[in-house]
């Protein structure tokens, strides 16, 4: 892949308490319009790392260095047309409808005198189109199934139109099948649109599937990178999950995926 780096974290540290390194000396060098999936254990900082590179959390140690600028210098307008972080428990404050809620994603770009232009329009209809949801833009927002929900969510990112978007378990609470079809709707559409993606995966099988690239966190470090193919190993899965497990080449698509043993 020749695309160019632009997200370069180097020796990231953080803690939460004086005392506790829940980030480790961190070192990733992120380049265009890849997919990127991070796994890992329970607490083993995967979540902190994605705020921290959303410019959450501000007080880290290292650096991040985003088309070479550090990232917690950035204002949170700024940033927001750069990053989309896309969290697992979306809930809005008010009742709003589908479409209410996908313009929110055009507010970074909006001035206290202007609000919603012609173009934002576009953008939002080709954001409720790219995730079909036609029909669906008066419905309220909170009353739909868990699986529409996440297009919502979705389409408002993609109307956020930021080069990078953060993806915290972005298909949890989806039943098998409609993870993996949203799953699949969703990486179509991050290939259409251009988009990097770095995201937090639970399900490690899926990480797989959707995944250029594999980032797997310990205890606060990077312990194994690299494409599904080279990262899914017994002794890798075995030692972050601490699991006995078996990997297959998935007999249709070819992508690694995990077993546990069950003896
Ligand atoms: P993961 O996403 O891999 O489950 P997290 O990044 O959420 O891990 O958490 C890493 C560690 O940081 C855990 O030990 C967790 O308890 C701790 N932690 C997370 N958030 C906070 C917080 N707001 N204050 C203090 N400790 C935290």
């Amino acid at each position: 892949m020749n695309q160019k780096e632009f997200l370069i974290l180097e020796n990231l540290s953080y803690s939460y308490t004086d005392r506790i390194k829940v980030l480790k000396d961190i070192n990733l060098r992120i380049r265009e319009k890849e997919l990127i999936g991070i796994i890992g254990p329970n607490g083993s900082g995967k979540t902190t790392l994605l705020k921290c590179v959303a410019g959450v959390l501000k007080n880290y140690e290292g650096s991040i260095k985003i088309y070479g600028k550090e990232i917690n210098t950035f204002r949170r307008k700024e940033i927001a047309k750069i990053i989309t972080f896309v969290s697992q428990n979306f809930s809005p404050a008010f009742d709003f409808t589908v479409k209410e809620l996908i313009h929110m994603g055009r507010i970074p770009y909006h001035t206290f005198f202007q609000n919603s232009s012609i173009g934002d329009q576009e953008i939002v209809e080709a954001a409720i189109l790219a995730m079909d949801l036609n029909g669906f833009e008066n419905r309220r927002f909170n009353n739909l199934s868990e699986g529409e929900k996440r297009r919502v969510v979705f389409a408002k990112a993609l109307a956020q139109d930021t080069t990078i978007l953060l993806l915290d378990e972005p298909f949890a609470h989806l039943d098998i099948n409609y993870s993996y079809e949203t799953a699949k709707l969703i990486r179509m559409r991050v290939r259409e649109f251009e988009k990097t993606i770095i995201g937090v995966f639970h399900n490690i099988n899926m990480a797989s599937l959707f995944c250029d690239r594999i980032i797997v966190m310990n205890n606060g470090k990077i312990i194994a990178e690299g494409d599904p193919e080279k990262v899914y190993r017994e002794e890798i899965i075995n030692e972050a999950f601490k699991t006995n497990c078996t990997i297959i080449s998935h007999p249709r698509i070819k992508k690694p995926q995990v077993l546990i043993d069950w003896k």
